[in-house]
């Protein structure tokens, strides 16, 4: 325990020590944490469907009918028509000819990185990827080659140098989770087909969003044929969780023999697969919800930019205020929660040593009315700490 003291201490002195935050209740605008009313500004519940009357009706209904857990990991007992059903759909919904459900968005890339590269192999991953490439990267034993964000220059340098017959894999968020950003996609596809890569891109952030029919990444930039794996997550604007897989035919098969995060853990419960199926069927019927998304991370991110707070320019509801170092941003962090604002500080090892910064996100279900309640309490909180 001496080390871990030690250690602990460490992570105080530097700042960076994390606590849990307790809410009383669904992401929904206002929410009850730690015993205090504030507005929920850090969800990723985009389309603020958690609480949607038919998603939590079909969760009920499933468990009801098929009971809370389904008692095996998917190859031998825990796989129910219902699993198959929500396969179906994401297939159809991603315009892939199969998918393959995880049980969290993390676990889809370990299993799917470390099934489609091993050793010599090589791995292009962009520096800003979600930790869980970063893992999966690790577990393949494959050769790991990282560009600078979204640099495409750099990204074809590396490439080109690599001459050896294994396997080549770019790997790259859709939207980056810290960032908000988009990948380059377009010329990510290019150096794929110029050099003979597969390219995978992780939409947690970009599915049931993005594209005019909220598919994601791929459809914004018009390139679903071109990638080779769509990755995604049932936990962010789906509402539900655990992730997926879409592509080929032979590539879902395949990942079902191989993937080890897939093989060797229980199926999801019946009542979260139904749940994310419900959850698919809303983002087809109500295109509203993709479109107040829109509206209210436009309205919270002119606000903040208008006010003097560094924002980085993305077209998602992701809206990072960069800061620097951690000690300011966990004071404007505390200054937002006084002023019944919750939107906490992120810090390393989740963002790069001095990028420290506030990552605010929106919902469907804010109102105009929330999103101004917001601006005035950062505009408060970033004076308070001399910010603006
Ligand atoms: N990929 C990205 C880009 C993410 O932001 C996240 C969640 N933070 C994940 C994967 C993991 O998804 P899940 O939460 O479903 O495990």
């Amino acid at each position: 325990m001496k080390r871990i003291k030690e250690q602990l201490a460490g992570i105080r002195k530097q700042g960076l020590f994390r606590e849990l935050r307790t809410l009383s209740g669904p992401q929904e605008p206002v929410v009850i944490k730690d015993g205090r009313e504030c507005l929920l500004m850090a969800s990723n519940s985009y389309l603020g469907i958690t609480t949607h009357k038919e998603v939590v009706a079909a969760a009920l209904e499933a468990t009801a009918n098929y009971g809370t857990g389904s008692g095996g990991s998917r190859l031998i007992s825990g796989n129910t028509v219902l699993h198959e059903e929500l396969e179906r759909a994401l297939a159809d919904f991603k315009g892939t000819e199969a998918a393959l459900v995880f049980n969290t968005g993390y676990m889809a890339n370990l299993g799917v990185i470390s099934s489609l590269a091993d050793q010599g192999d090589v791995i292009f991953s962009d520096e800003l990827n979600h930790a869980s490439i970063i893992d999966g990267c690790r577990l393949s034993r494959a050769k790991v080659k990282v560009y600078r964000h979204g640099d495409l220059n750099h990204l074809e340098s590396l490439i080109a140098e690599e001459l050896s017959g294994g396997r080549k894999l770019i790997v790259t968020d859709g939207v980056f989770s810290m960032d908000g950003d988009l990948a380059p996609l377009p010329g990510i596809v290019e150096l794929a087909r110029k050099y003979g890569a597969m390219v995978m891109v992780d939409d947690a952030h970009g599915t049931g969003v993005l594209g005019a029919n909220g598919r994601g990444t791929a459809e914004y930039f018009g390139l679903k044929e071109q990638i080779d794996i769509q990755l995604g997550t049932l936990s962010k604007a789906l509402g539900s969780e655990g992730g997926f897989a879409a592509g080929k035919e032979e590539l879902i098969q395949y990942l079902r023999n191989r993937a080890r995060t897939f093989i060797f853990s229980t199926g999801l419960a019946p009542g979260v697969i139904a749940a994310a199926l419900a959850a698919l069927k809303v983002v087809d019927l109500e295109p509203w919800r993709r479109e107040r998304l829109k509206e209210n991370a436009n309205r919270l991110r002119e606000g903040l930019t208008a006010m003097g707070y560094r924002v980085i320019p993305t077209e998602t509801p992701i809206i990072s205020l960069l800061v620097g170092e951690a000690e300011t941003t966990v004071a404007l962090a505390r200054a937002l929660d006084e002023g019944g604002v919750f939107a906490p500080a992120i810090r390393p090892p989740t963002v790069p040593p001095e990028t420290c910064r506030i990552r605010v996100t929106v919902m469907a279900s804010h109102t105009p009315e929330h999103i101004d309640r917001a601006l005035e309490v950062f505009r408060e909180a970033g004076r308070q700490v001399g910010l603006i």
